[in-house]
């Protein structure tokens, strides 16, 4: 028989960070039927020490993950993480697309 905890109140109670993790694994299944684990970021980080721990963990995929670094309100990408560059004031709609700094922020 299972116990159910009884709720008190309508307040819940602010989820502890293991019950949210940042990050996990899944696992995919290569050429040859190899299993391997990869790492995945579960949710956006909500602390700068959880955006380091992504930055850490994906430094060389960070395409990978880019969205969920983006600032949301950055002045420069406006939450799409590139910005448009015009290498050359004569032609400025030649532009390039850049990744944003505030993913590494
Ligand atoms: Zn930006």
């Amino acid at each position: 028989m299972s116990v159910r905890p009884v709720r008190r109140s309508g307040k819940k109670p602010a989820p502890l960070p293991e019950d949210r993790p940042l990050m996990g694994t899944r696992r995919i299944v290569i050429d040859g039927g190899e299993v391997m684990e990869l790492v995945t970021v579960l949710r956006d980080p909500e602390t700068p020490e959880e955006r380091k721990e992504i930055q850490d963990v994906f430094k060389n995929n960070i395409p990978n993950v880019r969205m969920r670094l983006v600032k949301k309100d950055c002045p420069k990408c406006q939450g799409k993480a590139f910005i448009e560059v015009a290498h050359d004031p004569q032609h400025p709609r030649l532009t390039e697309s850049h990744e944003c700094g505030c993913v590494w922020e």
